[in-house]
């Protein structure tokens, strides 16, 4: 694999992170979160936006007029972003037009990069993943909302397989096993974002009043928890997701765990994957391995978290702040 260039200095040992989602094109709360930036902007480094910056349905026809308004709008908010960060990774929603799902050719600024499916080095010893879009919504089995840019689980996981993720996972991979393990990339952290969440996750949980959705896709979970990318997972320090408005928080814990106890089983469903279900415990915590407890969710009802990362393998964790109040 080529190593890639980091954005940050070598000597970049903390990076504040600030992460916003599904905006759904709410004017109110951009410029909430714009004047929040600029009270803050000496301490900003890096803005991650999770998509659904606009209100684009692309199983409606569209008028031209407005698909350019929604451009040049998200554009322009990159634009204005970026002046008050130092680096922006921006992965698109399945509510973004799609010009923005052709990130080569399409240059905001040079400091905003779009990944979808891709890897972006941001300083010595951490790696962000990305990939935008999502699977059909499904709710009591039901389709209830199209999936963008993937029509179906397969297509999101044939997707991931041949993207420049799967390069990174089997370089890690290779490496584990080979006697030369001492590259440079071996002991990075890797920051997953994207904007469906994954399955098996408990920031993809929806509780409603009689039965509970398990949202998120089943493709990226396999992907993730694939034998082969056993490695990629032990690097992953924490998978940053929106789109799921009906569940928020972060590794879970926003969840009510007696409601999810008080239903035995929580069904899995994908028609070509085929239906599986997972038990839980009183905790609320799925029994049925694997699960993965790294997740955050950072759709618009809990807007965003700010987030600081310590390198070099001194320190290294996560504070979490989550600013809603800064919104509402
Ligand atoms: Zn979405």
């Amino acid at each position: 694999m080529e190593e890639e260039k980091s954005f940050f200095k070598d000597d970049t040992n903390s990076l504040n992170f600030v992460v916003i989602s599904d905006l759904h094109n709410n004017k109110e709360m951009f410029d909430k979160f714009m004047e929040w930036c600029k009270v803050h902007q000496e301490i900003l480094d890096v803005c991650i936006m999770l998509g659904d910056m606009e209100n684009y349905f692309h199983n409606r026809k569209m008028e031209t007029r407005d698909v350019e308004e929604m451009e040049k709008r998200v554009i322009d908010r990159c634009k204005q972003i970026s002046l008050l960060f130092k680096l922006i990774l921006f992965i698109p929603g399945n509510h973004e037009p799609p010009m923005f799902y052709h990130a080569s050719s399409l240059q905001i600024s040079d400091n905003v990069f779009i990944l979808h499916g891709s890897i972006k080095k941001i300083c010595e010893g951490l790696i962000a993943a990305g990939v935008g879009g999502c699977i059909p919504g499904v709710s009591r089995k039901q389709k209830i909302f199209k999936g963008y840019p993937f029509n179906t689980e397969v297509d999101f996981f044939n997707f991931l397989q041949s993207s420049q993720i799967e390069k990174l996972a089997q370089y890690y991979q290779s490496s584990s096993t080979s006697s030369i393990s001492e590259s440079q990339l071996i002991d990075d952290a890797v920051i997953f974002l994207t904007h469906d969440g994954p399955v098996h996750s408990l920031t993809t949980f929806s509780m409603n009043e009689d039965h509970i959705d398990s949202l998120g896709s089943v493709a990226l979970s396999k992907f993730l928890l694939h034998s082969s990318h056993s490695s990629l997972l032990n690097h992953i320090e924490i998978l940053l997701h929106g789109h799921t408005h009906e569940s928020v928080g972060f590794f879970g814990e926003h969840i009510v765990a007696q409601e999810i106890a008080e239903i035995e089983q929580v069904q899995y469903f994908d028609q070509k994957f085929g239906e599986y279900s997972t038990n839980i415990d009183e905790e609320g915590v799925p029994t049925e391995k694997p699960f993965l407890p790294f997740t955050a969710n950072c759709c618009s009802l809990t807007l965003g978290y700010f987030t600081t990362f310590f390198m070099k393998k001194i320190e290294k964790r996560w504070i979490v702040e989550e600013f809603s109040e800064h919104f509402l």
